[in-house]
């Protein structure tokens, strides 16, 4: 599926060309395709047919009310992380009881949120937390429904700070504690034992640390069994890339069928975290060019998107293919392509062949996932608009920010 292509020289999304988006709600701005999001969500469904199973959004990696509206309406759970995505997902008509809760940091006040609300499972990431809960559910005169997140401690072969799943990370709980934690949790009035849980990094794009990290669980699962656990559910977490540059990844039918294949005879209900493959090629960020610059070492092309509408280069140093909607007949030259905050480490794209004049628009490409819900105001930039295509229609999801709404919470001491 792909969302944007050239037609008549003009850069599309969709049916719609990006310059007609920027004229009607400026730059910069996220536009998003409706379809390219549907159709990342069936190949997982697609992939799981025939099992009793079911995706879970993970909401961080784009939490827009329309595009959790759209994937809840074709019958997706979500695996949220805090108290803030549990409201987003009701408001955007997710069902509570498809609702996973990961973090390591869960307050009481979010637990007694998602008990209220009647989630589906609590991802336990450690013994405090599984006290915890026991309390607050108990007070509550409830049962929490559990699984642990088990850190099967394999090298996902990512960027550090996107790998989870290794001994060092603050994720998960030990793969020795586990059985001891399994056998406590059990026991315990407030907690009803129902699953098991791995996540081990993100943007992998090799089945086999996967596959490995199944496979601890699995044994795990086995063990655990025997000593008279037995568990309705293996949740096998997200963490599947997608192509930023050029990336070799497996299709999601293909990692998913390796997975599911080592199962083997176990009755367990498959729930699935995936967030970036969901979303990260269905949209991209359009900016404009305001200057070009001519160093002596350098040419910057400087535009109206900046880190804090997309932080992803500034933090893990990410490739994004930077494509002029336009494209231009003449010689390119080379550019980093830079924001306006007063950051070096703002860029979105460096030694990037660009032929481009000033007021030329740029799509700043695979800009879907872990883009806007990570922006910030720095610099005290209003946050972008966010558009939806839907072939020809074009939706307004969230308005760019005003200046006042900056502003709006503070006040002055007398
Ligand atoms: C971030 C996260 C995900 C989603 O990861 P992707 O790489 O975007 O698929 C899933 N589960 C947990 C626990 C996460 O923290």
């Amino acid at each position: 599926m792909t969302a944007f292509s050239l037609r008549d020289g003009v850069l599309h999304a969709e049916s719609v060309p990006l310059e007609s988006i920027a004229r009607e709600f400026g730059t910069p701005c996220y536009v998003y395709s409706r379809a390219a999001i549907e159709s990342a969500y069936r190949e997982y469904a697609d992939a799981c047919d025939g099992r009793e199973a079911l995706v879970c959004y993970a909401v961080k990696a784009n939490s827009n009310l329309a595009v959790l509206n759209l994937l809840a309406r074709l019958g997706s759970g979500f695996d949220i992380v805090s108290g803030g995505e549990l409201a987003r997902v009701l408001a955007a008509g997710g069902l509570a009881e498809n609702i996973l809760f990961s973090g390591v940091g869960k307050t009481e006040a979010e637990m007694r949120q998602a008990l209220e609300a009647g989630i589906l499972c609590f991802n336990v990431e450690s013994e405090g937390e599984l006290d915890r809960l026991d309390i607050v559910a108990t007070s509550m005169g409830k049962r929490a429904p559990i699984s642990l997140r088990v850190n099967p401690d394999v090298d996902a072969h990512t960027h550090p700070y996107i790998s989870t799943g290794l001994k060092e990370n603050k994720f998960g709980i030990a793969y020795g504690d586990a059985l001891r934690l399994y056998l406590k949790a059990a026991a315990l009035p407030g907690l009803k034992v129902t699953g098991i849980d791995f996540h081990i990094g993100s943007q992998l794009t090799q089945i086999e640390p996967f596959l490995a990290a199944l496979d601890k669980i699995l044994e795990f699962v086995d063990r655990l069994k025997g000593d008279g656990v037995s568990l309705a559910h293996i949740d096998l977490g997200g963490g599947l890339g997608i192509r930023y540059q050029d990336e070799e990844l497996p299709a999601v039918a293909t990692y998913l069928h390796a997975l599911l294949a080592r199962l083997g005879t176990r009755r367990l209900k498959i729930l699935l975290e995936p967030g970036r493959s969901l979303v990260g090629n269905a949209g991209l960020l359009l900016t404009r060019v305001e200057y070009l610059k001519h160093g002596e070492d350098k040419n910057f092309a400087i535009v109206d998107a900046a880190m804090n509408d997309l932080m992803r280069p500034a933090l893990y140093q990410a490739w994004h293919d930077v494509v002029p909607v336009i494209p231009r007949a003449a010689a390119p030259q080379t550019y980093d392509v830079v924001g306006p905050v007063c950051e070096s480490g703002d860029w979105l794209g460096r030694d990037r062949l660009l032929a481009i004049a000033p007021g030329d628009l740029l799509a700043i490409m695979s800009a879907g996932a872990y883009g806007m819900s990570m922006s910030s105001n720095y610099n005290s930039r209003p946050r972008a608009a966010e558009i939806l295509v839907d072939g020809r229609q074009i939706h307004l999801v969230r308005p760019r920010e005003s200046r006042e709404s900056l502003f709006s919470g503070e006040c002055v001491i007398p």
